[in-house]
């Protein structure tokens, strides 16, 4: 218990409950990039400081900078986003995925659904069969969806627009927000216009990065002037009951470094499911309600401030060069937080070009293009786009041929070796294939022989669904598959021998293929979910005995299972020396 410590009032239940539990110091708005001309100007700073409430449980930035300082509209009055959903590929999927399972679960042809913060479309144009209304206050972005036939409102989502929009157009069946409630600042008005909107038996979907995640990842640079909020499932819960509305299922994303979809409705309106009262439970036995684990973060944030200043005063001690790789809000932060600037950090490699050219915010470390990356002779590159990390050590392969090597800060700040970080096991999340997880199995040895454990039910891959176990034993010059679920999701590892495990996305051409190698040589469980095409192969010419997971029983009759050749895609199992 913290006596004596200044509390302040907490923005979602209003009670003077908040206590500060990390300082990040002085901050200028991470995504202000800024041009020679407004270098002079000066820029404009909060205090990065970030409370828990003891009431309601919810973690909140203490200083909410006004949108008008990160959301500037141009001469003309409108406002600019720079973040096109639709550019990423695997954010599309993402979507029509989410949309897929809403129009099964819980639409029919006459309802309505509404998406607040819709960003260019990407998830409303998903719909195919139900009349859509978007919210979305960029007013680049939102002609973007209007081009593409997304009925879209610029303007920022409250109870009163809620109000005129139930007037005009009814109520909505399901209402999504992703990536938007951490943002909205007046988040009592906007959940008092959700409530208002939700049709009889109404779901409202949301999906925001997890503070449980970013307590277990040290991923501090999450915490940015536009994200104001910080959910677990036992704040989101007090919050939605103080608005007549009750969680009663969520499930953990991949995307943005960890995310937790919760679905809620009217109290009573959908059982519980058994993964909420999952997650419920482990948040529990993390403490999440009380201060104790943000205390903790507070500490290792710290000891990661000061391990990256070491690591990166050592390699600047022994004349290498460093740059910024990325210039995105994360990096940011920790350029600022851990005042890392131009004498450190060369330049910023970006991609973007409204940022080239331009400077960082806070440090003034210029931006340039990633040619220039290429062409310079660069030692290190600090990564601040950590959750791509698996893409970019791909595409920077030739930075990395020549003896170039990205840092990263978290969990612990390191130089990332290729030969380690190629292997997947260091990989848990496949961002390439999303949905695919990566367990490493430590094998336990001793004297009397070895264990390693499989499959727990705290395991953060294991959604807690159950429905059977089976031990296949394949003989040499054998393929299984490929095959396909559209529900089923496998867990799988060898346990003894080596296979080859062949997984495939063929929703887009060409199809992407991705190999592992599963077994003795490499002790990790891999999780397949629905969609991907996938088999395996026994290598070295020896048995393999492989172990599955499933999470639903078989039905002979119906049978989950979609098959195609093993060649279908080409011949993606011969062994070639490497
Ligand atoms: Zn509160």
């Amino acid at each position: 218990m913290l006596f004596g410590v200044e509390k302040f009032i907490c923005k979602a239940c209003n009670k003077p409950a908040l206590v500060k539990f990390i300082s990040f110091g002085k901050m200028p708005i991470a995504n202000a990039f800024l041009t020679k001309e407004t270098l002079e100007k000066g820029e404009f700073y909060y205090n990065l400081d970030v409370g828990f409430c003891e009431e309601c449980k919810m973690v909140q930035l203490i200083e909410m900078p006004p949108y008008s300082k990160y959301i500037v509209p141009d001469d003309a009055g409108k406002t600019h986003y720079a973040f096109f959903s639709s550019t990423s590929k695997f954010m599309e999927k993402h979507f029509a995925e989410m949309a897929k399972e809403a129009e099964e679960k819980f639409l029919d042809e006459n309802s309505q659904v509404l998406d607040i913060g819709s960003n260019d479309g990407i998830l409303l144009k998903a719909f195919k069969n139900n009349k859509t209304l978007g919210i979305e206050p960029s007013d680049n972005v939102a002609d973007v969806a209007r081009t593409q036939g997304v009925e879209t409102i610029s303007k920022f989502f409250t109870e009163e627009l809620a109000g005129k929009i139930l007037a005009e157009k009814g109520n909505f069946k399901v209402i999504f927000s992703t990536n938007v409630l951490l943002s909205i600042i007046e988040i009592g008005s906007c959940m008092k216009g959700i409530e208002r909107l939700l049709a009889n038996k109404g779901v409202f979907i949301t999906e925001d990065p997890y503070i449980p995640e970013i307590l277990e990842k040290v991923s501090y640079d999450q915490i940015y002037d536009a994200h104001v909020w910080y959910f677990s499932l036992t704040s989101l819960s007090n919050l939605f009951e103080r608005y007549g509305l009750e969680v009663f299922d969520a499930e953990k994303q991949w995307v943005h470094g960890g995310s937790m979809r919760v679905y809620a409705c009217r109290k009573g309106d959908y059982p519980k499911t058994d993964r909420l009262k999952k997650y419920l439970q482990e948040e529990k036995e993390k403490d999440i309600d009380t201060i104790q684990p943000y205390l903790e973060l507070s500490k290792k944030v710290e000891q990661s401030r000061i391990e990256l200043k070491a690591l990166l005063r050592k390699l600047k001690d022994e004349g290498k060069k460093i740059v910024g790789y990325a210039a995105a809000s994360k990096g940011t932060i920790v350029q600022n937080y851990c005042d890392i600037g131009r004498e450190t950090l060369e330049y910023i490699s970006d991609s973007t070009p409204f940022k080239q050219g331009r400077f960082s915010p806070g440090k003034h470390i210029p931006i340039v293009s990633p040619e220039h990356f290429h062409e310079d002779n660069a030692d290190y590159a600090l990564l601040s786009a950590w959750n791509h990390a698996e893409e970019i050590m791909q595409k920077e392969s030739e930075f990395l041929k020549r003896g170039g090597r990205f840092i990263v800060h978290y969990p612990t700040p390191r130089i990332l070796e290729p030969e380690s970080t190629n292997k997947p096991s260091n990989n848990p999340n496949s961002e390439d294939f999303p949905g695919v997880e990566i367990k490493k199995l430590n094998v336990i040895a001793n004297g009397q022989g070895y264990l390693f454990e499989v499959v727990r039910n705290d395991d953060n891959l294991f959604s807690g669904k159950f429905g059977q176990t089976l031990v296949s034993e394949l003989y040499p010059g054998t393929i299984k598959g490929l095959h396909k679920h559209s529900k089923q999701t496998d867990y799988t590892t060898c346990i003894k021998g080596n296979i080859k495990y062949v997984l495939v996305d063929d929703s887009q051409e060409p199809a992407k293929i991705k190999v592992l190698t599963i077994g003795e040589k490499n002790s990790i469980l891999v999780k397949t979910p629905p969609g991907y095409w996938h088999g395996y192969m026994p290598l070295a010419n020896e048995k393999a005995t492989v172990l599955h997971l499933m999470d639903r029983t078989y039905n002979p009759k119906k049978p989950d299972t979609e098959r195609k050749d093993a060649f279908a895609f080409g011949d993606v199992w011969t062994v070639r020396p490497s």
